[in-house]
């Protein structure tokens, strides 16, 4: 019997379990899917788990139930490729005959000295569990500070404004105007909500030091009760360290069959993964995830791969400003207020729907 051996049971190899379960796994292959959490985790709202205003069982999915899978919930340590085995911290060995890496992704603090020490995080479960206890034992009129004003920045920053009215907030986003690759129209609307809201968004910063209790933008020093990083990620180290992983542009390199162009068993998914087409997102990992199904059941049926797959063509983006008001860009076309909040909503319903 052959092992194909998933790690991490995220969007990407969600949506590999989906494609071969149930009726197109051969007879003579299994599955082995590693998680250190015994659910699929619904990422995307992680912002919502560390605000408060979402519970953790409403944003968690059970993997699915087959004969030939088998789930182990474990802490992934090593990948050793030369013996083909996966190794976890407590002492057990996974053989694998072919590989797929979906661990997703971890902060990256840049270099910034006291980053890593002294902000919260929403990259994981586990951390968006201590950011909330921290946030949400915070005293009236205390300050919170979010770090990088991206997607899941302006999503914590407006959920907690909905979830804790006596906080002050702060946004430091980079760039000139709020999520500056996108249309004008969208950066005024969301813009807007945040002036009206109460959110203070701080344009043009560059945040060089973070302090316990303070951070600093250029030279200034500004207090806050509470720092949460929402400025940028990178593949987890358990998969940037896997043997014969070269790096491109912060992500790991891979083939037009999605695996290390120094092994064809070992596939790479979802925000550990390199991709021309767009960032990382549940979208895209979902996306590759379908390809890599398709590259496997061409190989277990001995079939030749075309040189390259159907290229990925990502719909759009969607971003919630707390339960009722939201925006989505649909390339041309962008939707904002409360319909655009109720598609979000939708999609998540739908997305637990298809996979629990
Ligand atoms: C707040 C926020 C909002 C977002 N909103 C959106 C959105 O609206 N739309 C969108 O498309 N994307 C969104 N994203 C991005 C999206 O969540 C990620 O791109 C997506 O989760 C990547 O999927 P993945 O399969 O790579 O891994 P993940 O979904 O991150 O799953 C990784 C899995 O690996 C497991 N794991 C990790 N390390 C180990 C280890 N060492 N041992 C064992 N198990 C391990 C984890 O438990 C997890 O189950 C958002 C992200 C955040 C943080």
């Amino acid at each position: 019997m052959k092992n194909l051996v998933l790690l991490g049971g995220g969007y990407g190899n969600m949506r590999v379990l989906l494609r071969l379960l149930p009726n197109n796994l051969p007879q003579d292959v299994q599955i082995t899917l590693v998680d250190r959490a015994p659910y699929h985790s619904l990422k995307t709202e992680f912002y919502a788990l560390a605000a408060g205003t979402t519970p953790e069982s409403h944003i968690r999915v059970q993997f699915p139930g087959h004969d030939r899978l088998k789930v182990v919930y474990g802490e992934v340590t090593n990948v050793d490729r030369s013996k083909q085995i996966v190794q976890l911290a407590d002492g057990t060995d996974v053989a694998y005959d072919d590989l797929v890496v979906g661990l997703g992704c971890e902060d990256n603090y840049h270099n910034v000295p006291g980053a890593e020490e002294f902000t919260y995080s929403i990259q994981s479960m586990k951390k968006s569990r201590i950011a909330y206890d921290a946030i949400n034992s915070l005293p009236t009129g205390a300050t919170v500070a979010v770090v990088g004003a991206g997607l899941s920045g302006i999503e914590l920053a407006s959920e907690l404004r909905e979830s804790r009215s006596d906080l002050k907030i702060k946004l430091f986003d980079r760039g000139p105007r709020i999520l500056k690759n996108f249309p004008e129209r969208l950066s005024r609307y969301v813009q807007k909500w945040f002036d009206s809201n109460d959110v203070e968004v701080i344009a043009n910063s560059d945040i060089t030091k973070v302090e316990e209790g303070a951070l600093f933008n250029h030279e200034d020093r500004i207090d806050a009760d509470i720092i949460a990083w929402t400025a940028g990620i990178q593949p987890v180290k358990v998969a940037r360290d896997i043997e014969g992983v070269e790096m491109y542009r912060g992500r790991i390199k891979i083939t037009e069959h999605y695996h290390l162009p120094v092994d064809e068993h070992v596939f790479i998914v979802g925000d550990c993964a390199h991709s021309d087409v767009g960032g990382p997102s549940a979208q895209l990992a979902e996306e590759q995830g379908d390809r890599i199904a398709i590259v496997l059941q061409k190989r277990w049926k001995g079939e030749t791969l075309p040189a390259t797959l159907a290229p990925i063509k990502l719909k759009g983006f969607m971003g919630a400003l707390g339960k009722k008001q939201g925006f989505v860009n649909l390339g041309n076309s962008t939707v904002t207020g409360r319909i655009a909040r109720m598609m979000k909503s939708g999609l998540l319903w739908m997305y637990k729907h298809q996979n629990g």
